[in-house]
């Protein structure tokens, strides 16, 4: 058998590779096999299995490669669908996500309302608020002294009476007749701003509720904490207790008493113990005077006394033993005993003051001499 013929035989590889190239390469060269009857020297039946081997190939090798061709982008096909449905799905989960995430916002925004008593507690809304909406909001309340800050960014003009835009900004006023409440939303889009109107309408009795409570606490004689009077009842009271003591000619005593460091206990152990010993410390002066004494919170850890006909020696020592009283306190709170102490400055009508604002002055000289002496102890503007 010579090369020729041994081509030949072989020849349908050429045909497989030139077709795997290009399937008209494939197809002339499966064409140009019957060259093989004509060549020099090639058996009949090499030239006939040369064009059956070639034929053969370009028949069913093609139908496999169409197979995997359709097979392919079948696949392909069903990708893309796939692709599709999921990139649906992907989108709808994103939007229940969101309502979860709004739903939830809502949910603390209740949760915190219905929980509060004071007007800062209001404060903690403007995450959940803000989150829910989307958008910067700010919130005023009115009080006496006009309408008061509570979080968010400035505002001035509270004579809107009717949800309206102003500045880029909508205006949301809750009112009850008369508008208690401003809500302001940095933004003017109708979406935020239908959804803003919804979320405020439903949460305003829980506003009102809050706003209400500290009306009538401001407006009460005690104060809500202590249970002490308060300190506009005190200047009322003090004002009384001198015309009282210049017409019967007797003494008054003024007593004012500042617990020490106390910013650090509220430090140390968080406001709301330091609210507690607040308490405990204005039980104790309360447990410590007689009935006809008047107490009241005069700040924050302040606390005055108006003693009427003390006597100097009398008030001192008693001043002390409320010192003493308080410094041996154990204030339980949780699973601590807590210790404090305090100072206390006097001063009386006449001998060192004639009117109100003197008598407080001067009081308050003999505290601040108390704390620059080492605090827990009791000074007598009189020895100064
Ligand atoms: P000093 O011995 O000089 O009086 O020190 P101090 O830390 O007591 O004085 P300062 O006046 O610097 O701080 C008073 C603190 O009292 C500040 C404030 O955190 C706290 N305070 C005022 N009112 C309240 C209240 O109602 N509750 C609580 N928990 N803390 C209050
Ligand atoms: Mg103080
Ligand atoms: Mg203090």
């Amino acid at each position: 058998m010579n090369e020729i013929n041994i081509l030949g035989m072989f020849y349908f590889f050429i045909v497989y590779f030139l077709k795997r190239l290009n399937y008209y390469l494939g197809l002339i060269s499966a064409l140009l096999s019957v060259v093989f009857f004509f060549l020099k020297g090639v058996e009949v039946y090499v030239g006939a299995y040369a064009v059956l081997s070639s034929a053969l190939i370009i028949i069913f090798s093609d139908k496999n490669d169409k197979n995997k061709k359709d097979k392919i982008s079948e696949a392909l096909e069903e990708k893309a669908k796939l692709e599709k449905v999921l990139n649906e799905l992907k989108k709808e989960t994103e939007v229940l996500l969101n309502y979860d995430k709004k739903n939830q916002n809502i949910y603390s925004i209740f949760n915190i309302l219905s929980q509060a008593v004071d007007l800062s507690s209001l404060k903690s809304i403007e995450k959940y608020l803000n989150e829910s909406l989307g958008a910067k909001t700010s919130l005023y309340i009115k009080s006496e002294e006009g309408f008061l800050p509570i979080y968010g960014f400035k505002f001035e003009d509270f004579g809107v009476k009717e949800v309206k835009e102003k500045d880029g900004k909508t205006v949301i006023p809750v009112s009850d007749g008369e508008v208690y409440c401003y809500f302001i939303i940095d933004s003017v889009d109708p979406k935020i701003k239908s959804e803003a109107t919804d979320i405020i309408f439903e949460i305003s009795p829980l506003i009102k509720r809050i706003y209400l409570f500290n009306k009538i606490d401001s407006l009460s004689l005690k104060d809500g904490l202590t249970g002490l009077y308060r300190r506009g009842i005190f200047n009322e009271k003090i004002d009384e207790e001198i015309v009282r003591a210049r017409n019967f000619k007797h003494t008054l005593g003024l007593m004012m008493i500042d617990i020490d460091h106390f910013k650090h206990i509220n430090d140390t152990y968080g406001h709301q113990a330091g609210d507690e010993i607040l308490k405990g410390v204005a039980r104790v002066i309360r447990s410590c005077v007689y009935e006809t004494d008047f107490v009241a919170r005069y700040g924050g850890e302040e606390f005055v006394v108006i003693m009427p006909r003390a006597e100097r020696d009398g008030s001192f020592r008693k001043a002390n033993f409320i010192r003493e009283s308080v410094e041996k306190e154990k204030f339980k709170i949780g699973l601590v005993d807590i210790r404090v102490t305090i100072s206390i400055g006097i001063s009386y009508y006449p001998q060192d003051a004639l009117n109100k604002s003197e008598l407080i002055e001067k009081a308050d000289k003999a505290l601040y001499m108390a704390k620059e002496s080492g605090r827990n102890r009791v000074v007598d503007y009189g020895n100064i």
